[in-house]
């Protein structure tokens, strides 16, 4: 446990003994700093006071005045990007759809801790905290350094590099293409995850010269690929903000065609968020994008405006339901009610229906149980660099074969 020894924990709960229980739970861990708060008030006042990052918040849900579940949405609201473990003496149904509640707003939630609770579960929580720091720079504080020059220096100097996740068939088990993830080196933080600086570069207008980049790369490689008589597709991320000029379906042909691949391998992925007044635009260019030849995904399909209304209107051709009505399905009835239904629903408008973020067997057997077409998430593989993914590609299908 020496890594544990720095690291700072605050805990929320009314219950003075409770607090007073888990600090010693922690301390006896190796935990070097307990901060406590008894209710959601003091909690804010608390975290608005930290100078340096808290490495884990243990939240009480059940909490007069401010409960949980309002100073999680007040912290939410200040875009709190911590790891968060929320524990309560209320039913584990309750528990769980706090949690799912919190993890909506898009709080980093690592776990959950019934009441009693005990130094196992608790050591257990610290443990994943301390296996999960990654190399991988915090949003946090990614957020606070980088910003629009340093998006348009790493474009200009070729510091985003293309991440490929494998989408497998749910019938036959074979590879049927990638999604290309972008991941950017950055010289002085490592390796950063888009969560880092897409909205940045969609806020600023970037985005537009960046989709173009992540797109033409993409395409060399599936040009490389094709010659090498792979028979793969690329699926690449386009954002909303993108939809904003006519000429679009045009400029991204133009794109693909000048790297020689043909139109038809190349998918991209739509995420609603804003349907409302654009919405003549928006289907304009998305219906030009399908006459072009490309597929057309919509993305996160569960999730906020990528929903029943946004496929009533809009072309697509394949539908992606958000991992999360795909993590954990094979053990939790109304996750595996949406995932069931939403199946039902892409197939019945003739789409390609992808579920994402399938992590364990169960949940695999489970999605091709349903009927899904294709499949995507780590219990297949992570993103991986192009000549890594060929590596796995040799190996993974002579895997299939063997069977
Ligand atoms: P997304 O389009 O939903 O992409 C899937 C994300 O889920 C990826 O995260 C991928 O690494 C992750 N993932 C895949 N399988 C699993 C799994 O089994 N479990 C879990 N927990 N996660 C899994 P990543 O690469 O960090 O990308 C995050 C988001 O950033 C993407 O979500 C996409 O919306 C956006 N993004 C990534 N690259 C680009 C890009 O080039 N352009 C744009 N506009 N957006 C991008
Ligand atoms: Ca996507
Ligand atoms: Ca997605």
């Amino acid at each position: 446990m020496d890594n544990q020894k720095q690291m700072r924990v605050l805990v929320l709960d009314d219950d003075s003994f409770m607090l007073e229980f888990i600090t010693h739970l922690l301390k006896e861990l190796g935990v070097s700093e307990v901060l406590v708060a008894e209710n959601g008030r003091s909690g804010l006042y608390v975290l608005a006071g930290q100078v340096a990052d808290i490495d884990l918040l243990i939240c009480d849900i059940e909490m007069p005045g401010m409960d949980g579940i309002e100073f999680l949405r007040n912290i939410a609201d200040q875009n709190y990007r911590g790891k968060i473990a929320l524990f309560s003496g209320v039913n584990a149904d309750l528990l769980k759809a706090a949690e799912r509640l919190a993890m909506a707003r898009g709080l980093n939630i690592i776990g959950t801790l019934s009441k009693p609770v005990t130094m196992g579960a608790i050591a257990a929580m610290l443990e994943q905290i301390s296996l999960s720091v990654p190399q991988v720079l915090d949003s946090d504080k990614t957020l606070q350094v980088l910003d629009v020059a340093d998006i348009e220096h790493a474009l200009a100097s070729d510091h985003f590099g293309i991440y490929y996740q494998p989408k497998v068939s749910a019938v036959t088990g074979h590879v049927m293409g990638v999604e290309c993830l972008t991941r950017w080196w950055h010289a002085q933080y490592g390796y950063v995850l888009p969560d880092n600086f897409i909205s940045i570069a969609e806020q600023t207008g970037l985005i537009n010269d960046f989709t173009r980049h992540v797109l033409r790369k993409s395409a060399e490689q599936l040009h490389v690929w094709l010659q090498q008589s792979l028979d793969l597709r690329i699926s690449v991320n386009v954002s909303m903000e993108n939809l904003d000029r006519f000429n679009l379906p045009e400029l991204y042909e133009e794109t693909i065609k000048k790297c020689g691949v043909p139109v038809e391998r190349v998918t991209l992925e739509i995420t609603e968020s804003k349907l409302g007044k654009d919405f003549a635009q928006t289907l304009d260019i998305l219906t030009r994008i399908r006459l072009k030849g490309f597929g057309l995904a919509i993305d996160d399909f569960g999730t906020g405006y990528s929903s029943m209304e946004t496929l009533k209107h809009m072309p697509f051709t394949e539908l992606k339901v958000d991992r999360l009505f795909a993590h954990g399905a094979s053990n939790d009835l109304a996750t595996r009610a949406i995932l069931e239904s939403s199946i039902k629903l892409g197939r019945s408008l003739n789409l390609n229906v992808v579920v994402e973020g399938i992590e364990t067997e169960a949940d695999y057997r489970l999605a091709t149980e349903l009927g899904c077409d294709e499949i995507q998430g780590y219990f297949i593989a992570k993103p991986m660099p192009a000549d890594e993914f060929i590596e796995w590609l040799i190996a993974y299908e002579a895997m299939l074969d063997d069977f």
